[in-house]
């Protein structure tokens, strides 16, 4: 990994915390199926994933994306001016195509669409990833479930990067919170990756649940889905 990288996360960790110790960084770029970029505070190390369609991007979008992870971890006010920069950088045509075209390359799965009779799943994706995400999830493939399956809610499919949701929730007396609490729990499945998970397990971790209980209607929403 380049040095050049590190050093704008130095500099922006001391934007941050002047008079802090300087944490260890590591800083490498990951072929992620979307433009997903994390960071994790471990034993005062820090380590940061950056989508590799980041790789090559101009230094002010890294000084942005910088501010935004960091400003994350240590829970400080984003400045508006890099997470807009960001956003128009990862909106740009070329990442777009780009993005679009590491899915062709890395596999997608064709179901069915994002936009139900109802409700629009790449709608809700983005305004969960902005309420809760810090608009730092790349959005994977929305799609309804082509059959109306009732057993299951939704499921994350990493191997297509697709979040399912089951298309029985795409009616207007299912309210919108219901689905956003569906969406929302794949989304957490998308930010806490296990290994080896398979066809019917759903692991959640501490850490998942946590963030679970974060969900502002989930007493409500759970109830509803049960006794739908
Ligand atoms: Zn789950």
């Amino acid at each position: 990994m380049s040095q050049g990288i590190v050093q704008i996360f130095q500099e922006t960790y001391r934007e941050f915390r002047p008079i802090a110790e300087m944490p260890e960084f590591t800083v490498e770029f990951f072929a992620f199926a979307n433009l997903n970029n994390t960071i994790r505070l471990r034993d005062g190390k820090l380590r940061v994933r950056l989508s590799d369609l980041l790789e090559g991007a101009p230094e002010a979008v890294l000084r942005a994306i910088a501010h935004i992870l960091l400003a994350k971890v240590y829970r400080k006010p984003l400045d508006r001016v890099h997470v807009l920069r960001y956003r128009k950088y990862a909106a740009g045509h070329h990442v777009a195509r780009k993005v679009h075209l590491v899915r062709k390359l890395r596999g997608r799965k064709h179901i069915a669409s994002a936009r139900g009779e109802y409700y629009d799943l790449d709608d809700i994706f983005d305004s969960l990833n902005t309420r809760y995400f810090h608009g730092l999830l790349g959005r994977p493939n929305m799609t309804w479930s082509r059959e109306p399956a009732r057993n299951a809610l939704g499921h994350y499919d990493p191997a297509h990067n697709a979040i399912v949701v089951s298309r029985i929730f795409d009616h207007p007396r299912v309210p919108r919170y219901a689905v956003e609490y569906i969406v929302y729990h794949e989304m957490l499945h998308l930010k806490h990756p296990v290994k080896l998970r398979g066809a019917r397990r759903c692991v959640h971790p501490p850490e998942f649940v946590a963030e679970e209980n974060l969900f502002p209607r989930l007493d409500a929403a759970k109830r509803f889905l049960q006794h739908m």
